[in-house]
């Protein structure tokens, strides 16, 4: 396991690309930045818009929002800056969601004045597909995050809404390419296309066929273009923060002080949801402190030193409150969850030492 040497992110990110210097892909992406001219890709976008906007308040294109800063920065730009008519899409979880969350979803439909669909996959295969993920691969939340991705644009196609508006690239923020696009199109197909191949197993598993299918794109009617916002406008959070919080957007200070975490605004709405983040530190070392403390170091926010030190301190934590949602949700007891989660540690990373896996070559 080896760390980016200007940012700190490790290379056990599936897909990450390192130079023979040691720096990460996500940092050269990082710095081009630099030379993009943003006044020209705003204009981009704008032509986009302009190929799409309709003029008589019907949709002319689906926001998939979660209530949080990246959906409030999205609805911001499409409905203030390139006067569209979008329809807010939220797909949720089936774990309890946070009351900042509810607020900030809340707040996104009044400031906007917007019609908003929510869709919510059924608790009982929501619980099923998650226990078989979590069980056989470590990965609790595949289905829904499959979900996520083609449920928006499932809907664009029966809705016949030509355009669907996403906020972040994670693949060239995080440095798994090394080139900017906006086109996601293909990526959501290619969802859809891996569940498709993956359909034998979740029945194998206890789906139904039916099941699989609910969450696949319609294969006969057209696909909208779906976008990445992040190539038009450099991405920060914090930016996006700032905006969210003109609009009355609220953080977790006053609610939840969670373990494992740096910052109490970002993937907030779902209480759990945080367990589907730590379950890839035993898989690959680092989980959401690393995520969050390297780009803080990009972005110039934090010194490498203060970013190990955080990682350090927190990276290896499991809230307490995240972990009884999510196991009480699903079924199991603490020592059951426990019991799973053992056989996912790698042992290239990982060594025992006093009944605790500890990393072989900590960074710190
Ligand atoms: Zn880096």
């Amino acid at each position: 396991m080896k760390h980016c040497i200007k940012c700190g992110m490790p290379n056990t990110r599936p897909g990450s690309i390192f130079d023979d210097k040691g720096v990460c892909q996500a940092c050269h992406n990082y710095d081009s930045r630099k030379s993009v001219n943003w006044d020209e890709r705003k204009k981009e976008l704008r032509k986009l818009c302009d190929k799409y906007r309709k003029n008589d308040e019907s949709y002319d294109c689906i926001i998939p929002v979660s209530g949080g800063k990246d959906s409030q920065f999205l609805a911001h730009i499409m409905v203030t800056e390139m006067d569209m008519h979008p329809l807010l899409v939220t797909v949720t979880d089936s774990f309890t969601h946070t009351q900042a969350g509810a607020h900030n979803l809340r707040i996104m439909i009044e400031t906007f004045k917007l019609n908003h669909y929510q869709y919510t996959i059924n608790h009982d295969l929501f619980r099923r597909a998650t226990r078989i993920a979590f069980e056989m691969t470590g990965e609790a939340l595949k289905f829904v995050e499959y979900a996520i991705y083609t449920i928006p644009t499932l809907l664009a196609q029966k809705f016949e809404i030509p355009f669907v508006i996403y906020g972040e690239n994670s693949s060239f923020e995080y440095g798994t390419t090394d080139t900017n696009f906006y086109d996601a199109t293909p990526i959501v197909q290619a969802m859809s296309d891996t569940l498709e191949k993956e359909r034998q197993w979740w029945i194998d598993h206890g789906l139904s066929s039916e099941e699989v299918s609910s969450i696949q794109l319609d294969k006969i009617k057209p696909l909208p273009l779906v976008i990445y916002t992040s190539y038009f406008y450099p991405w920060s959070s914090l930016r996006n923060l700032e905006v969210a919080q003109r609009y009355g957007f609220r953080t977790l200070a006053h609610e939840w002080d969670r373990e494992g975490c740096i910052e109490n605004f970002e993937q907030m709405d779902s209480i759990a949801y945080l367990v589907h983040l730590w379950l890839k530190y035993p898989k690959f070392g680092f989980q959401r402190t690393s995520d969050i403390a390297s780009r803080r170091v990009r972005e110039g926010q934090l010194t490498l030193d203060e970013a190990m030190t955080l990682i350090k301190e927190r990276d290896h934590k499991l809230d307490q409150k995240s972990l009884i949602d999510f196991i009480s949700f699903l079924g199991y007891t603490q020592k059951e969850f426990w019991e799973i989660t053992d056989k996912l540690w790698n042992k290239d990373i990982f060594e025992q030492k006093e009944g605790r896996w500890v990393l072989r070559n900590p960074p710190y």
